[in-house]
């Protein structure tokens, strides 16, 4: 018992939105709600008014095979849906037409680099389904003094992506959704930047303790928290002697604790039976051996590709394959300026850190593939210092604008004329006697003496030539000291 709550068990359930359609999944309404005034993107079938019927949307089922075999799940030949039947606001006609035991895709997997190794993730299944209406509270569930409800979304169609549990910390649990995020992407499926269009729930239990749900994490980048959240609150409860006790929790993302929603008493069973009013569907071979053929590049064929074209290392690739729109950013970058190494530094060194700092993602930042091809331009001709790169990047990230037209605005290019160098070596030397003294002894002191020549320029001397003017002053100095 001494070992007691140390091993985590996570599996996550993680519900996207097939965004790339135009309709509903059952009905023709349309699928681009966000933003509309509530409830009026509606109609009979997605409210599941009496004598209403549904019609399955075919290029639902088509995205649904093509992410299904991205995640290498087997496609069984029949798919059937279901109701699955509770009562709750969020869902007007007291079921949800969802898919049983005849899911879109069963036992695929997903390889994930952890820690320098690869982990293979099992995906216990995929399946389509309709996504309920939208609670809207007045501040945080627990304390809204009423719940309003906006059916719009209700109709969307829903993926549902379930894995085994067999995650192991909130970082495996943040790299496989990034991942499985960037496979999404690149199957231009679901655009994860779109609000509410990836959710999870998950469930997280340590040795010693029950099973507990986190239900409605409301994006991946909150799964992460909310996993280390309960972990920490898990392991309090054994360490005091108390028991963890199975139970549905939600994650409350404004106080950023996970809340008490329902204990296993009052735990829905739902009845499941067929929809009476959709066919069961066969998968022809030849539907999902099409499908096969048009698949696009998936991130780990990009990555080895980003290895082999471009010259990158595996960890490089990596990063930059992990989101879309950074790996589109780069290779828009490389057309532009033909430099791989120098680009994918610059991305993965500067840029990423800028916009880190800031909070900002490259889709939402002013730097375009067009600001760093000048960059690496004036650094492969040595026009600007790496201190200088950083800067214009951070300008173009705040400002979006171009580092060429910084450069003849603000004065600032590499100091190369030998002359210049030679005669701001000569006024550091004439200014700081005792260092130079301190050189003649010591070489480290030469450093110094070179960045007193940058400071001098603000950054805009050329390093390599004052090292070399200094250091042969120094020499000189140290020879006449001999004689
Ligand atoms: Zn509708």
């Amino acid at each position: 018992m001494e070992r007691l709550g140390l091993s985590v068990k996570i599996g996550l359930e993680c519900h996207c939105q097939v965004t790339s359609l135009k309709t509903k999944l059952f009905c023709s309404c349309p699928s681009d709600y966000r933003g509309k005034a509530p409830n009026t993107v509606v109609c009979p079938t997605c409210l599941g008014l009496p004598g209403s019927l549904p019609v399955l949307n075919r290029r639902a089922v088509e995205e649904a095979v093509k992410v299904a075999l991205a995640l290498n799940c087997e496609i069984p030949r029949r798919t059937i849906f279901y109701r699955k039947n509770y009562y709750y606001p969020d869902m007007v006609k007291n079921f949800q037409i969802s898919q049983y035991d005849y899911p879109i895709g069963v036992g695929g997997k997903i390889s994930v680099k952890v820690n320098g190794g690869v982990k293979e993730v099992g995906i216990k299944r995929v399946h389509l389904e309709e996504d309920p209406g939208k609670l809207v509270y007045k501040g945080s569930i627990e304390e809204s003094p009423y719940t309003l409800v906006d059916y719009n979304r209700a109709g969307i169609a829903l993926l549902e992506i379930v894995t085994e549990p067999v995650i192991k910390s909130p970082r495996e649990a943040r790299l496989f959704l990034q991942k499985l995020q960037s496979i999404l992407e690149h199957l231009g499926v679901s655009d994860s930047s779109l609000e509410g269009a990836m959710r999870c729930d998950a469930n997280i239990s340590i040795a010693g303790g029950a099973r507990i749900e986190v239900k409605n994490i409301s994006s991946f980048k909150e799964v992460e928290k909310a996993l280390a959240y309960e972990i920490i609150r898990q392991r309090s409860l054994l360490r005091m002697g108390r028991t963890v006790e199975r139970e549905t929790r939600h994650w409350d993302e404004v106080r950023q604790v996970t809340a008490s929603l329902r204990t296993k008493e009052e735990e829905m069973d739902y009845r499941y039976f067929p929809e009476p009013d959709l066919v069961p569907i066969e998968l022809t071979e030849e539907f999902i051996s099409s499908i096969k053929k048009a698949m696009p590049e998936l991130p780990d064929a990009r990555r080895e590709r980003f290895m082999k074209v471009y010259g990158l290392n595996e960890y490089e690739a990596e990063v930059l394959v992990s989101e879309k729109s950074l790996a589109d950013f780069y290779e828009e970058t490389v057309k532009l300026h033909n430099n791989p190494g120098r680009v994918c530094h610059l991305i993965i060194d500067d840029l990423l850190g800028i916009l880190n700092l800031k909070g900002l993602s490259i889709s939402n930042s002013k730097a375009k593939p067009e600001h760093v091809a000048q960059v690496a331009g004036l650094l492969d001709n040595e026009l600007i210092s790496i201190k200088m790169a950083k800067y214009l990047l951070k300008k173009a990230v705040e400002t979006g604008s171009y580092p060429e037209d910084i450069l003849k605005a603000e004065g600032l290019k590499v100091i190369t004329d030998k002359k210049r160098i030679e005669n701001l070596v000569n006024q550091v030397f004439k200014e700081h006697p005792e260092d130079v003294e301190a050189a003649v002894k010591d070489d480290k002191v030469i450093h110094h003496l070179v960045g007193l020549v940058m400071k001098l320029t603000r950054g805009q001397a050329d390093p390599a030539l004052t090292y070399e003017y200094v250091k042969r002053r120094v020499n000189q100095l140290r020879k006449t000291k001999a004689t």
